[in-house]
């Protein structure tokens, strides 16, 4: 069986997905990462259904919510780090998975999917046969905090802990690895979409201003901070009125933006603490030494390192290309399957 998959390697491509609740990417064996895309659906209003056949997917879907915002929503699936409904998760796979494999190939392709940990048995069965079902010969899962660690380097394999912090959008993770396996980990649904709902939430409670979800990520990246960063920012910022409904324009400071997002920001603190509590003495030893590592978009909110850090007492790094470590994670596991088949548990064998 082994050897006629490898002799079917020839003809196709080997893929590994990050399978993100902001982003999806994905990377192809010897390629590197080949597209890297919104986890957007555009779906009819009040339905299940995915326009333009199917199509209507990641940058194509945001740009279709830009031209007809009023008949059609934009779903977006992963959003909390679970699969929130199957088969738009399913429609995207398959969209994502046939624009970098090609309808012209005989052979489909091996695919790893990098999924998040807290996933029940149940989900990762379902994520399995959805990429299955579109067109994955075999199909393998990978625990998201573990892709991230592999792909950001650290010495995952070795028998020492190694613990990785990955904000993304819905969820941030924390894990600690050793022996290529998780020692601890906790994920919870505070993350980068929560950051932008606290600036939201602010700019309505202190200017009694309406902003919508883009603005204010913008407002996020440019001017957000976890920590003091020394100079004050500031950056216009245009929405709605709420007593007047009319467009009003406002200016905002990088303090007013790193207190509203002291809350949230705490509350992955806590979480980074409570995995510390949790851990083997031995490995919270190895801590002191080897310090945490932070992966994912929420990685690049300046301070946020030094936050932890103080939080924790040990050194905190944020990875190179944050946002991409998990892609990066998936393909170094392509590269060494066979070596690695032993990380993955039983039922995630050939399927
Ligand atoms: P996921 O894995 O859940 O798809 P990502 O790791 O792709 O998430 O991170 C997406 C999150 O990172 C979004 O909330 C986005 O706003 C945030 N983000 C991206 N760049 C920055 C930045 N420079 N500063 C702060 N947050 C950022
Ligand atoms: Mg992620």
């Amino acid at each position: 069986m082994f050897a006629l998959d490898r002799l079917l390697g020839w003809f196709s491509v080997d893929m590994g997905i990050d399978l993100g609740t902001c982003n999806t990417l994905v990377c192809v064996r010897g390629e590197g990462i080949v597209l890297n895309e919104p986890s957007v659906v555009a779906v009819r209003k009040g339905t299940t259904h995915v326009l333009n056949n199917g199509t209507a997917v990641g940058w194509a879907a945001k740009e279709m919510l830009g031209k007809t915002p009023g008949s059609i929503s934009a779903i977006r699936p992963m959003k909390d780090g679970v699969i929130a409904d199957f088969q738009i998760t399913e429609a995207m796979l398959a969209y994502f998975i046939n624009k970098v494999n090609g309808k012209s190939r005989i052979v489909g392709p091996r695919v790893v999917i990098a999924v998040p940990a807290g996933i029940t048995a149940v989900e990762r069965q379902a994520v399995k046969q959805s990429a299955q079902r579109a067109g994955a010969r075999t199909v393998f899962t990978l625990e998201e905090p573990f892709a991230a660690a592999l792909g950001a380097g650290l010495p995952v394999a070795e028998a020492t802990a190694s613990m990785i912090v990955d904000i993304g959008g819905g969820t941030a993770d924390v894990a600690i690895i050793s022996l290529a396996d998780i020692a601890a980990c906790e994920s919870v649904r505070v993350a980068g979409d929560d950051f932008d709902e606290a600036i939201i939430d602010y700019m309505k409670k202190s200017y009694s201003l309406t902003i919508g979800e883009q603005t204010a990520e913008r407002i996020k990246v440019e001017i957000g901070s976890a920590a003091p960063i020394g100079e004050t920012l500031t950056m216009d910022v245009r929405g709605r009125d709420m007593v007047s409904g009319l467009p009003r324009k406002t200016v905002v400071t990088s303090d007013e933006i790193r207190e509203a997002l002291q809350e949230p920001i705490s509350a992955i603190t806590e979480a980074v603490l409570r995995t510390l509590e949790n851990a083997e003495p031995e490995l919270a030893a190895d801590l002191v030494d080897n310090g945490i590592l932070l992966a994912g978009g929420g990685a690049l909110l300046r301070g946020i390192d030094r936050v932890i850090s103080n939080a924790t007492g040990l050194e905190t790094r944020i990875a190179d290309e944050p946002l991409t470590c998990v892609a990066r994670g998936t393909s170094m596991f392509l590269e060494n399957l066979e070596s690695w088949k032993q990380v993955l548990d039983g039922e995630d064998g050939e399927g």
